[in-house]
């Protein structure tokens, strides 16, 4: 299976758990963790069932991914979900260094990457490269019709006012000339990633010494 084949299947599977998530009175946002093909964690929103607003579904497959795979460092894997991730959820998705972001819905209100710069925030990495990994590259829009069509199902009203808000929209042209020009500069900061593992590694001796 190619990566476009993979990207299609984690995608289908993200707009299957977004209509799990409708089943259970959440909201249709779902997320899956991926890695050399194989899905390493997934999630739906938690939100309602736990009365808890932080219980996002990328939240909740970072740490279950984190769990699995027994490290921090989630470099080699790929985040798919059927809504751009919020800025809460960017945040964690550069600390873990998640390589790839797949997302089918933007949104342009609290998105990590069409509204707030974190997902493309350079200066992060650049800054603190011991913390935070380097910009991941983002694909916008992958399976859009599909993952809307979810929400009309779940509630047609407050979908029609969500879109006429513009709260979560197709991807706009600006958007996805942006994560292509993130996937050129991605390409350019090899050396600054290779200086990041650097830092890290002597973090992790100077913790261990200082432990
Ligand atoms: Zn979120």
């Amino acid at each position: 299976m190619n990566f476009a084949e993979i990207d299609q299947k984690m995608m289908r599977r993200c707009v299957e758990l977004a209509a799990i998530a409708a089943s259970q009175r959440e909201m249709p946002f779902s997320c899956v963790i991926c890695r050399d093909g194989e899905i390493v964690a997934e999630a739906v929103n938690r939100v309602v069932q736990d009365g808890d607003v932080t219980r996002h579904a990328e939240l909740l497959a970072i740490s279950e991914a984190q769990r699995v795979l027994g490290q921090k460092d989630l470099s080699d894997c790929t985040i798919y979900s059927s809504v751009e991730p919020c800025a809460m959820c960017s945040f964690p998705i550069r600390e873990t260094r998640i390589g790839r972001v797949v997302y089918a819905i933007s949104s342009p209100m609290m998105g990590g990457f069409s509204k707030w710069n974190v997902l493309s925030d350079n200066e992060l990495s650049n800054v603190m490269p011991e913390a935070f990994g380097g910009i991941p590259e983002v694909t916008a829009g992958l399976l859009y019709r599909e993952a809307a069509a979810v929400w009309r199902a779940w509630n047609l009203v407050i979908w029609l006012a969500i879109r006429f808000r513009g709260c979560l929209t197709e991807a706009s042209k600006e958007e996805t000339y942006r994560s292509v020009q993130v996937r050129s500069s991605r390409r350019q900061g090899w050396l600054r990633r290779m200086l990041g593992s650097h830092f890290q590694r002597v973090a992790g001796v100077l913790r261990r010494d200082a432990g």
